[in-house]
């Protein structure tokens, strides 16, 4: 069964084609990629010589799947008609990117568990679950906005518009904000943040502090919720710093939290988490 993957992110899009595995994935700027979805599939398909009967996109942001529709954050674009462009290669599939992330590692990633939670902290933070095995979709295909949960009441803006939501000061576009709330340093942007911190800058040390006492706010939240047997973290933030973005979690939940505190880690995939959640949709194992 030839199928056609593709995860629409904040930044970049994945595009994987493949029969039961991936033949090739290729990486696209997500601007570039919706301006042109067409050719750029045409051209990967091409080079593949596969047999598209099933295609599954993922996408960052909210959407509607009986519209087929999602509404992309942060690229000044309104409304992305995703299911008309992509119909003629084969029958489309969508789901939300933390939801077929979590199914990525589910089933292709390195454990063995039933009760499984993933969270990504990039430009944004969202959660996919799965609980006794059964993947958690939500009635819009919506589930997993994890991001505006209230962590704390100091007054920092979400792009949402509300207040003290966990990615108005942890995500990599919010980082910065809080920064610069927290010290009245400007940085540039979430790398920066990091950067400095690694240089031993007295502002970048106190907001890298606050990230992880509100990280673990989040994580503590999401275990008292669901009782996951082990969280997975993924997402640019995540994996570009494990050390300062997951590492430790497990103690700093553990004194937050009723319940149990799981294990903790970074992705077995990678960044290809949505991408392998995507193909387990297109055989059939969602
Ligand atoms: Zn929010």
């Amino acid at each position: 069964m030839g199928f056609l993957c593709i995860d629409i992110g904040g930044t970049n899009t994945l595009v994987g084609v493949g029969n039961g595995e991936f033949k090739v994935v290729e990486k696209y700027s997500s601007k570039q990629f919706l301006k042109d979805i067409s050719s750029h599939i045409d051209q990967i398909i091409e080079e593949t010589d596969t047999v598209i009967e099933k295609v599954a996109v993922a996408a960052a942001g909210p959407m509607n799947k009986s519209e087929g529709v999602f509404y992309p954050p942060n690229m000044a674009i309104e409304k992305v008609n995703i299911t008309e462009p992509l119909q003629r290669y084969g029958d489309v599939s969508i789901i939300n990117d933390c939801t077929s992330a979590v199914l990525g590692e589910y089933h292709y990633g390195e454990h063995n568990c039933d009760d499984l939670v993933y969270v990504t902290i990039s430009s944004g933070i969202g959660a996919g679950v799965v609980l006794h095995g059964n993947l958690i979709e939500g009635s819009d295909g919506n589930f997993g906005e994890v991001g505006h949960m209230k962590i704390a009441d100091n007054g920092v803006s979400c792009g949402c518009g509300a207040e003290g939501h966990w990615e108005a000061y942890c995500s990599g576009n919010n980082l910065p904000k809080m920064a610069e709330k927290l010290t009245g340093k400007r940085f540039e942007d979430a790398r920066e943040v990091f950067d400095k911190y690694r240089e031993g800058c007295e502002d970048a040390t106190k907001t890298i502090e606050k990230m992880k006492d509100y990280n673990a706010r989040g994580f503590a939240n999401l275990v008292n919720l669901y009782n996951p047997e082990k969280v997975v973290v993924g997402g640019a933030v995540a994996l570009n710093h494990p050390d300062l973005v997951v590492e430790g979690l497990e103690e700093e939940v553990d004194v937050k939290t009723v319940n149990r505190s799981p294990k903790i880690e970074t992705t077995s995939l990678e960044e290809q988490s949505v991408l392998h959640g995507l193909r387990a949709v297109c055989n059939g194992e969602a």
